[in-house]
């Protein structure tokens, strides 16, 4: 087995990769518009009522047509992987890997048609599209391994005369909502890791983005993964998403999205319905108030670019995406200003257009909670850069920047999920750290500095799952920096980590009088 290592990025400064990619493009081209089906127990079920589908960039561009489940499909789903489930669990971990590493294998062949699709379905420019399924193919090739790891339990002691045994065995029916921003790498990295455990899945992907969720199931399917054991079931989160959450026989919710369903997911899991034999599980990545702090002793022009990046890429909509920068008062005017000024630089449009650096945000619903924050930002800072956004082709809103924040602030305490960002001045360094801390989440936090000593502070004080120095804080990559937050941001699940599967299965203890 070769060990892991990540999916390289693809660089499109070569004609090579560049044709490559356009390639890609104009095959997703070539079957928009298409109708996928439900996949229940392999078998595929067309319904009347569809979610459609369309590109972000091009609102009258529909990429799919994707019939749609109501409960009794649901049901029907819950069925199935219950009954796949019996022979599922039993078979051996290394072939359930390896259904894990041929879709791997098939996935990297068809990485540009993978990656044209989020262009065209989530509004992904180039690069942010090829990351995307980068960390899905990673999520494969690691969760396959973690697995290999796991299959023969932990090591415990026996007594003379005594063997004991540790073992992880899977935990049932799994429901995977999975989320529109990385809706290839999350929505395949949350239903592999409960597959290769042994469990069987109902996947709900986003309503906006079903398409490359379709075409990922049909990738399961050939890589050989039997059938029952991964239902495709898109469908509305108040009738699909709450019937399976309430169900008796879910045996755990892995979750990716907002705080708000994230926390209602959470309180109905909670309820032991009748028929229920079990406490449910639910594992939760949620939002997050990410903050970029920048020291006096820094590489100022490495914080301006880090916080652009980490700010607007992909249009700010990741839940590590950095919201807040806070600068020690020595050095707010320089970075600001230099902020301001690399922002200015950055074009916007269609991502299927190689040369804009942001596309669109996600849909309607989106432009119009963020440009409502905009509009909130104008009174309670300084409008730096931006501010302004279009939605009559598409859902573009320009990067924008407001300074002078109170750290209380709306804009400096909720997530907003969009190109904007909020600039705070701190005395000193300590204050920095308090600022960044004052919020109900923990995902991810940068630190830039040159002082060794206050990395040490930050490294203890600053209390987000990632914490990364002198560098952006976006971007984890499967197997290197484990992806998961604090307090409302989730359940700290730690995705592509080596504690990942065990949410995923229980262990039993075994002791046998020798
Ligand atoms: N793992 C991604 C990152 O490190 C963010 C995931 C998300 O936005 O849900 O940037």
């Amino acid at each position: 087995m070769i060990t892991f290592k990540h999916e390289p990025f693809m660089d499109f400064s070569t004609e090579e990769n560049k044709e490559a990619f356009k390639s890609g493009l104009e095959l997703v081209e070539s079957y928009l518009g298409k109708d996928y089906p439900l996949v229940i127990g392999g078998e595929k079920i067309t319904t009347e009522e569809k979610i459609v589908s369309v590109n972000p960039a091009q609102k009258d561009q529909v990429v799919g047509r994707v019939s749609k489940a109501n409960r009794e499909l649901a049901q029907q789903a819950m069925d199935s992987a219950l009954t796949a489930l019996e022979s599922w669990k039993k078979v051996k971990p290394e072939i359930r890997a390896d259904v894990l590493f041929k879709a791997a294998a098939i996935i990297r062949r068809r990485k540009h048609e993978f990656s044209a699709l989020l262009v065209k379905e989530a509004g992904k420019p180039w690069n942010e599209a090829d990351a995307d399924t980068a960390e899905g193919i990673d999520f494969l090739e690691y969760y396959g391994r973690q697995m290999l790891e796991l299959k023969d339990g932990k090591k415990v002691e026996s007594r003379p005369g005594e063997y004991n045994r540790y073992d992880y065995i899977p935990l049932g029916v799994g429901v995977i909502i999975s989320p529109w921003n990385f809706a290839f790498a999350i929505m395949a990295g949350t239903t592999v890791a409960a597959i290769v455990s042994g469990n069987t899945v109902l996947l709900k992907p986003a309503s906006t983005t079903p398409v490359v969720a379709a075409k990922f199931v049909e990738v399961m399917e050939e890589a050989g993964l039997p059938k029952g054991v991964l239902n495709y079931i898109p469908g509305s989160g108040s009738e699909v998403g709450d019937f399976l959450v309430d169900h008796p026989k879910t045996r755990f919710i892995s979750f990716t999205g907002s705080r708000e369903v994230g926390t209602r997911i959470y309180e109905r899991a909670a309820v032991v319905n009748e028929g229920q034999i079990w406490l449910k599980r639910v594992i939760a990545e949620m939002g997050g108030k990410d903050t970029i702090v920048v020291d006096k002793e820094a590489d100022l022009e490495l914080a301006a670019q880090s916080i652009v990046q980490s700010a607007f890429g992909f249009s700010g909509q990741k839940c590590s995406a950095c919201s807040r920068a806070v600068i020690v008062e020595d050095v707010y005017d320089e970075v600001l200003n230099r902020a301001v000024e690399l922002t200015k630089e950055l074009t916007i449009g269609d991502p299927a257009d190689q040369n804009n650096f942001m596309g669109p945000v996600n849909d309607q619903n989106a432009f119009d909670k963020i440009m409502k924050y905009i509009e909130l930002g104008k009174d309670e800072g300084e409008l730096m850069t931006g501010g302004e956004g279009d939605d009559s082709k598409g859902y573009f809103i320009k990067p924008t920047i407001f300074a002078g924040l109170d750290p209380k602030a709306r804009l400096m305490q909720e997530e907003i999920f969009g190109p904007v960002v909020a600039f705070s001045k701190a005395k000193d360094f300590t204050e920095a750290l308090e600022i960044a801390n004052n919020t109900e989440y923990g995902l991810t936090g940068a630190v830039i500095t040159n002082n060794r000593m206050n990395m040490e502070i930050a490294r203890e004080e600053f209390h987000v799952g990632n914490l990364y120095f002198n560098r952006g804080c976006t971007g984890a990559i499967v197997g290197y920096q484990p992806f998961g937050g604090f307090n409302m941001s989730g359940t700290d699940s730690k995705a592509g980590g080596p504690d990942y599967l065990l949410l995923h299965m229980q262990a039993k203890t075994t002791s046998e009088m020798l």
